[in-house]
């Protein structure tokens, strides 16, 4: 059941490839199975899933522990400095940093438990309130204070676009998020890859992909509604 959930997402994501002339194997699909039990986890990996996503520290990590492979844990949501040290050798990539703060606590974990922690740079592109990320603006300084940290590595952007009834509504914002993308990676920036573009979630995967993301991050399509109650 959750499987068809899930090549039903591959099926769209490949038609929106034809779409706009991209390669599928561009694309990388995180099933973002927060809130949900390990069995639901379990039943995707049984087919072959291995990339998964979870936007608290403490559920990644309990997951993680308890998995019965070893598959990539992406951490896409808020992270707070204070629990960087529980996720730095755990995730295979930060989706989420947004201040030199967090960076900084990034490296120091990194270099205490000998990695190099994989991070992308969270941008919000609609400039929200309500949303965690840096501004367009401030894109550059932030990586200006990265590039020079030995156990970070900026692998590329991040965002988390309006939630909105018609996801056509968000293709501007995808624009300007891939064309960001583009102007860093075109200054070849030591250190700072602009490979990975992180962006497009149940509502507007399909917008994203063709507007050049290189991963989506699933959850209600593959999982179905999540209920916060319980
Ligand atoms: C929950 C979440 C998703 C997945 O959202 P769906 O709308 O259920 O696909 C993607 N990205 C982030 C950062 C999330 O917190």
């Amino acid at each position: 059941m959750l499987y068809e959930n899930y090549e039903q997402v591959v099926a769209n994501v490949k038609k929106a490839c034809e779409r706009s002339g991209r390669n599928f194997q561009d694309i990388t699909i995180i099933a973002v199975s927060k809130t949900k039990p390990l069995s639901d986890v379990e039943e995707l990996i049984s087919h072959g899933v291995v990339e998964f996503g979870e936007n608290k520290v403490q559920e990644m990590v309990d997951k993680y522990e308890h998995v019965s492979k070893p598959v990539h844990w992406h951490l896409i949501g808020h992270l707070q400095t204070n629990k960087v040290k529980y996720i730095v050798d755990k995730a295979c990539l930060i989706h989420s940093v947004d201040s030199v703060h967090l960076a900084r606590e990034i490296e120091k974990e990194a270099a205490k438990k000998g990695v190099i922690a994989k991070i992308l740079i969270e941008v919000n592109i609609a400039q929200e309130e309500t949303k965690f990320g840096i501004r367009e603006d401030e894109v550059y300084g932030l990586i200006d204070a990265i590039k020079d940290m030995p156990h970070v590595h900026v692998m590329g952007l991040m965002t988390i676009a309006p939630f909105v009834e018609n996801p056509e509504e968000n293709r501007v914002y995808f624009r300007k998020m891939h064309q960001l993308s583009l102007d860093i990676k075109s200054k070849c920036i030591d250190n700072i890859d602009m490979n990975v573009l992180s962006m497009g979630m149940t509502n507007d995967y399909e917008i994203a992909v063709e507007e050049g993301a290189t991963m989506i991050r699933v959850g209600t399509a593959i999982f179905g509604a999540r209920n916060y109650n319980i």
